[in-house]
């Protein structure tokens, strides 16, 4: 029987959308209890995604869905540094695929 390969899905905690991980961002807790982006979706520790749109990650920080998925309790200073991590994630992102 063959296989077929399927890209590994995740679940946007923003939009509740699922997608290709390759286009969700991963923010993940460490085993030091630090929350940090994580662009290379690598990282060890509890993972949480969001779409690549600030959107859905500032949608996701007011529900404090993070809190939730990564069991931490998030303070505005922390969601202000995953808000300027996530901006510095896409604008990498961006310039590598658009070569700009
Ligand atoms: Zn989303």
């Amino acid at each position: 029987m063959k296989r077929v390969r399927k890209a590994p899905v995740r679940t946007c905690v923003g939009c509740g959308r699922s997608d290709d991980k390759r286009d969700l961002v991963r923010v993940v807790r460490t085993a030091e209890g630090h929350v940090t982006v994580d662009p290379t979706g690598k990282s060890p520790g509890r993972g949480a995604y969001v779409c690549a749109d600030q959107a859905c990650f500032e949608a996701a920080a007011r529900k404090r869905r993070f809190d939730s998925a990564l069991r931490v309790r998030l303070m505005d200073d922390d969601t202000d540094r995953l808000a300027r991590e996530l901006a510095h994630a896409l604008t990498a992102s961006d310039s590598s695929r658009q070569g700009r």
